[in-house]
C-alpha cells in the first residue's frame, strides 16, 4: 500500500487559503536554520521591513505571528484588555463576531452595534456609539469575507485616535489585495494573515502596531519563569504563547527565547511579500481590481444577483445570490469534482443563501476568473438554472481588453 498523498491541481477560488506562488513552495524545501542562526536573523529582518509596506505604516513594530491569521487578533486584543475593559465592536459580519468573541473570552465588558450584513456601517454610527458607550476599545473588521463588504475606516480612526481610544483592525482579507493606510486611518493595531493575498500557506499572522501600543506592552511585559525570576508583572498578558510583549523581544534586537520559530514559513513569507513588492502594492491593488471587475460583469451577464451594496464591495471577495431552487452545495461540488474549481459558501443568515468567489494573490489570475466564469455557466445550466448562457466569458474578455 502506498501511503503518499496524491493532490490535484485545484483552481482555489474561495477567500483564502488560496492557490500559492510556485517559488513560495519550492522556498519551503530549503534547508533549516536555527531560530537565533545569524542568516535566519537575517531574514526575520527582512521579513519585518517587508510586512510593513502593504500596511503602509512606518511603525517601528511589524513582524509575524506562528499560529493563522486569528492568533494575531488574539495577541491583540488580549494585550490591550484587561478584565472589565470596554470593547466595542460593530459588527456587519461573521469576522466581527469573532473580535468580540476573543474580547469577551479575555474578560472584557463587550458591546456590540449589530446590522444587517448587507452593507457597512456608516462612520457617524460607529462614532455615535463610541460616544455613548466610551469604550477604551474599538475593534472592527476592514473587509468583511463573510459579505464582500469593505468597511471606511479614515474617519473613525480619527475620532478614535482624538478621544484616546485604541483602534484594532482585522485587515486579513484585505492586505496586498486593496488598499490599506494603518498611519493615514490612525489605526492603533492591525492584522493580517499570510493564506489570503499574500498568497503563502496557512500558518502565520502579520501584525503591526504603534508606539501607544508598545507603552501598553512595555507596562504588561513579564520574561518566563525559566529565563528569569526577576521580571515578574501582576498584569502580565494572559496567555504565554500569543504574549506581544515577549514576541516583540524575540523580533528586535533583544532577541529573547520565546518559541522556537517556524522557519519553513518564514521563508514563505519572506518569498510571497517579496513577490508582492516585486510587482508593487499600486499593481497587486490594480490587479486585484480589474480581475474583480470582470468576475463582477461575468456574473451579472448570466442573469445572477450579487449580494450587498456595490458601492462599499471588496475586490477581493463576490457573494453571488444562490438562484432560487438550486442547490448551492450540489453547484459547489461539481465545480469541484468535474472543474476542478473551488468556489466558497458563507456563514450565518447567509448560508445557502450566498456563494463567494475570492480573488485573492496568485488566485487572482486572468486565467483562473475567466476558468471560473465557464465552469459556473456550465454547471448552473446542468442543474437548469435560468441563466444567459454565452454571455459570461464574453463580458470578462470586454473588461480585460478595454482595460489595456
Ligand atoms: C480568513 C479571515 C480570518 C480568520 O483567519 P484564520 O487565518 O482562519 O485564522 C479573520 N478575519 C477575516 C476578515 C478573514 O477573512
Amino acid at each position: 500500500m502506498s501511503r503518499k498523498i496524491r493532490i490535484p491541481a485545484r483552481t482555489i477560488m474561495t477567500p483564502g487559503p488560496v492557490e500559492v506562488y510556485p517559488s513560495v513552495l519550492r522556498v519551503m524545501g530549503t534547508p533549516i536554520l536555527g531560530q537565533f542562526d545569524p542568516m535566519f536573523l537575517k531574514v526575520m529582518d527582512e521579513v519585518k521591513e517587508m510586512i510593513k509596506v502593504p500596511f503602509q505604516t512606518k511603525n517601528e513594530e511589524a513582524f509575524a505571528i506562528d499560529g493563522t491569521s486569528r492568533s494575531g487578533l488574539e495577541a491583540a486584543l488580549i494585550a490591550l484588555i484587561e478584565p472589565g475593559d470596554k470593547v466595542l465592536i460593530p459588527a456587519y459580519g461573521r469576522f466581527a463576531y469573532l473580535l468580540g468573541e476573543i474580547a469577551e473570552r479575555a474578560k472584557a465588558d463587550v458591546i456590540y452595534i449589530e446590522k444587517e450584513w448587507d452593507s457597512v456601517f456608516e462612520p457617524k454610527v460607529v462614532i455615535d456609539a463610541i460616544k455613548k458607550h466610551q469604550p477604551k476599545i474599538i475593534a472592527m473588521v476592514h473587509g468583511e469575507t463573510a459579505n464582500g463588504q469593505m468597511q471606511p475606516l479614515k474617519e473613525i480612526g480619527e475620532f478614535c485616535r482624538e478621544n484616546d481610544l485604541f483602534f484594532v483592525v482585522d485587515t486579513v482579507a484585505t492586505y496586498g489585495g486593496a488598499e490599506i493606510k494603518v498611519d493615514e486611518w490612525q489605526i492603533d493595531v492591525a492584522i493580517a494573515g499570510s493564506q489570503k493575498c499574500v498568497s503563502v500557506p496557512a500558518g502565520l499572522s502579520l501584525i503591526t502596531y504603534n508606539e501607544r501600543v508598545k507603552k501598553v506592552l512595555a507596562s504588561r511585559y513579564q520574561k518566563e519563569l525559566g529565563l528569569s525570576k526577576d521580571i515578574r508583572n501582576k498584569r502580565h498578558i494572559s496567555s504565554n504563547y500569543l504574549d506581544l510583549s515577549q514576541l516583540e523581544r524575540y523580533w528586535n534586537q533583544e532577541r529573547i527565547n520565546h518559541h522556537t520559530e517556524a522557519t519553513s514559513m518564514i521563508y514563505a513569507l519572506h518569498e510571497g511579500l517579496s513577490l508582492l513588492l516585486d510587482e508593487g502594492i499600486e499593481n497587486s491593488y490594480q490587479r486585484h481590481k480589474i480581475n474583480d471587475q470582470a468576475i463582477v460583469a461575468g456574473i451579472k451577464s448570466m442573469g445572477l444577483e450579487l449580494y450587498g451594496d456595490m458601492t462599499t464591495k471588496m475586490p477581493t471577495v463576490t457573494p453571488i445570490l444562490i438562484p432560487e431552487g438550486i442547490d448551492g452545495e450540489s453547484v459547489r461540488s461539481m465545480l469541484l469534482e468535474e472543474f476542478g474549481i473551488e468556489i466558497a459558501s458563507s456563514f450565518g443568515p447567509l448560508q445557502n443563501k450566498v456563494w463567494r468567489i475570492g480573488n485573492m494573490g496568485y488566485s487572482s489570475r486572468k486565467e483562473n476568473v475567466l476558468h471560473v466564469l465557464g465552469a459556473l455557466e456550465a454547471v448552473l445550466i446542468f442543474h437548469g438554472a435560468n441563466v444567459s448562457p454565452g454571455k459570461a466569458v464574453q463580458e470578462a474578455l470586454n473588461v480585460y481588453l478595454t482595460s489595456k
